[in-house]
């Protein structure tokens, strides 16, 4: 008898377009669907929020042009980070709500508004715990996922690399702007949104 092809058949049976092999794999690997569902969305929502609230951030940093580039560079990549997400969302069975309303009011993360009275001290200690929030919701991800559910686990861990990028930049703008002192963060500029500081192909 000719040896069987060990994976050609499996509990999704051929056709199913109810369940998927992708979904089945994680639930096997103790993954709990539905809870990591809602924790997808609950940051990928943040994310949408932050990359609106950054925007009106941003304008109001004026006479700071390169703090508001910074500002820019974590409002794109949080974009960016919504954008990743998403698709991973459907993937697994969810969705984002039709609502956006709905949305945002599911996320891990306040509304980071543009504070009264909005010195760029008081703006950058509102993106700096944006970004906090940010990586509590995405570590807590990766936690879940580590091991179990390799695809969403890389994408949320190239997310979380960048919130850790974002906590630092802040950080270090944030005490220069209340101690007038240095805390490096390494930011360079990137040649594009998510481009990693790793990459050998720094452009303009
Ligand atoms: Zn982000
Ligand atoms: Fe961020």
């Amino acid at each position: 008898m000719p040896a069987p092809h060990r994976h050609e058949a499996g509990r999704v049976e051929a056709g199913d377009l109810e369940n998927r092999v992708g979904v089945q794999m994680i639930r096997e690997r103790g993954i709990d669907v539905e809870d990591l569902i809602d924790k997808l969305v609950a940051a990928t929502a943040s994310e949408w929020g932050t990359y609106y609230y950054y925007t009106i951030l941003r304008m109001h940093l004026a006479g700071h042009e390169d703090y508001k580039e910074i500002a820019e560079d974590a409002r794109l990549e949080d974009r960016s980070h919504f954008e990743l997400m998403t698709p991973r969302i459907y993937e697994l069975g969810g969705e984002i709500h039709n609502d956006m309303q709905a949305f945002v009011e599911q996320a891990s993360c306040p509304d980071p508004k543009l504070p009264e009275d909005p010195t760029a001290e008081k703006i950058l200690l509102v993106l700096l715990e944006a970004e906090r929030c940010a990586i509590r919701s995405w570590q807590e991800i990766c936690d879940i996922t580590a091991g179990k559910d390799l695809r969403t686990h890389a994408l949320a861990a190239r997310i979380l690399q960048e919130e850790i990028e974002h906590e630092a930049w802040f950080m270090e703008l944030l005490n220069f702007e209340r101690n007038g002192t240095s805390l490096p963060s390494g930011h360079f500029k990137r040649a594009y949104p998510g481009q990693a500081p790793i990459s050998h192909n720094r452009g303009t």
